[in-house]
């Protein structure tokens, strides 16, 4: 039994994972940066610690002073949240050299799932269809324009390493894909220190649909259903929904299997979402693996009636899943809208602020998680993602009724943010009728662009 968990993060996911902590009777730390000192997170936790100056790479990605921090103040185990350090392999290995259990699956099976190319191997090996396309990294244009001709335009040009939508582009043709290639390669170098690529195909409106995961040290692994992911903004997700309103029962038994199937070849625990790309015929293909609890969790807790963050814990302290395959019954239909402090009309450029006043919507089967409050002052150093609002209902038509009741009601003065945008997206015909595919929001905004 864990006595303190330290939270090596900030915002909503971290106000979330205190709560888990002390439903559990654990205690949590708050780690800060000078920038957050009067965040949410840093009062509701029972003890906190400042890590360091504003910028991530000086405080939340700071491995040695959050270890530090933990030593400090005695916490046996750290939660990383998402984003951040939560996927990198280097820091589970400190936790584990200095004593403290990391909150989330073994080093190595990070970096294998981690490297894109990497996994696609594993993938394929283990028998889970992959997007059609390269077997073996590619450094070079020339080799790389070959390799795509073979695959056939248009091809999807991507980073190993690659995370966020960053590294990736699309070549129409062969005119275009030296530039594109030499683009890719150019930003991974940049953003990730990399510059392994690989090349898909490029799949035509497609859906984003993925599948919870949860796997304990006993060899037990759950799959807790879907969550379509479509509607996204420049590779971002917006809104999330439970189950996909686009793959049919028998699409969705065979993505549930193959999650199993690829936590199990990979010797997978703790939380993990498979997600996967699927094409106009409702052929679907494993994209990556995220080895960590994601935003969107919260939608296959409202299905599943399930507290994945709570499972994590328990799962980090060799307890076996709180439940089976068989408990787990999905009921009803969930929605999450991701509120942004943004401009949509400019691109969702980001816009911080100080939050002047807000109400927050609430009643049956509504649940906002957030960090903000009243005076509170949005930095300008991190994500721009301020909200979610999640709602549950018996059917899609009931849950999107809900969420434009809660949208309605949900009040925030004094910055820029998506929530008339999401409102719209609520009555948008294309999402009320399921057909939102990934370049549904591109496209929108394209066309009132003329
Ligand atoms: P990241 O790790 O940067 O988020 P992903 O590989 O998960 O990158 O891809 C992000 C998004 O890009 C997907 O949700 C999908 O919308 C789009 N995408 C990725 N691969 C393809 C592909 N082969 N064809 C079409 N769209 C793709």
């Amino acid at each position: 039994m864990f006595n303190k968990i330290l939270i090596a993060n900030r915002g909503e996911i971290a106000v979330r994972i205190i709560r888990a902590c002390r439903n559990m009777g654990i205690r949590s730390v708050a780690v800060y940066s000078k920038e957050d000192q009067n965040s949410l997170h840093v009062q509701l936790a029972d003890q906190r610690i400042c890590i360091g100056e504003g910028p991530a790479r000086n405080s939340y990605l700071n491995m040695d002073r959050i270890i530090q921090a933990a030593h400090n103040m005695g916490a046996d185990a750290i939660h990383p949240g998402f984003g951040f350090l939560s996927e990198n392999s280097e820091f589970v290995r400190k936790c584990q050299e200095n004593g403290i259990t990391f909150i989330g699956p073994e080093p190595d099976v990070i970096d294998k799932m981690g490297n894109k190319s990497q996994a696609r191997t594993t993938m394929m090996e283990a028998g889970v269809p992959v997007v059609p396309g390269t077997k073996e990294p590619v450094y070079d244009a020339a080799v790389g324009k070959e390799l795509a001709d073979q695959i056939g335009y248009p091809v999807m040009i991507k980073a190993s390493s690659g995370g966020g939508g960053k590294g990736m582009r699309v070549a129409k043709n062969e005119v275009e894909f030296e530039s594109q290639f030499n683009m890719a390669q150019m930003e991974s170098a940049n953003a990730f220190g990399d510059d392994t690529m690989y090349i898909e195909k490029y799949i035509e409106n497609p859906r984003h649909v993925e599948i919870q995961i949860m796997a304990d040290k006993h060899g037990n692994v759950v799959a807790l259903g879907d969550r379509d992911c479509s509607v996204q903004r420049n590779h971002q997700k917006l809104i999330e929904e439970s189950p996909s309103p686009a793959i049919t029962d028998k699409v969705r038994e065979e993505m549930n299997r193959c999650a199993v199937l690829a936590a199990k070849t990979v010797g997978y625990t703790n939380a993990g979402t498979i997600e996967y790309i699927v094409d106009a015929s409702g052929a679907f293909y494993f994209m990556e693996m995220n080895t960590r609890i994601q935003v969107e969790h919260g939608v296959t807790e409202m299905v599943t009636g399930t507290d994945l963050i709570v499972e994590q814990i328990r799962v980090a302290m060799d307890e076996p899943l709180s439940f089976t395959q068989e408990d787990i019954l999905f009921r009803g239909h969930a929605i999450e809208c991701r509120i942004n402090a943004e401009i949509p009309e400019k691109n969702f450029m980001p816009s911080p602020g100080v939050v002047e006043n807000i109400h927050l919507p609430a009643g049956n089967g509504v649940r906002v998680d957030t960090a903000l409050y009243t005076g509170y002052r949005i930095p300008t150093e991190y994500d721009s993602m301020i909200a979610k609002v999640i709602v549950h209902a018996p059917t899609r038509e009931a849950a999107i009724m809900k969420m434009r009741s809660a949208l309605d009601e949900m009040v925030i003065l004094g910055v820029d943010t998506n929530l008339d945008f999401q409102y719209k997206m609520m009555r948008h015909p294309v999402f009320v009728e399921g057909k939102a595919d990934t370049g549904f929001i591109g496209r929108l905004m394209r066309l009132s662009d003329d």
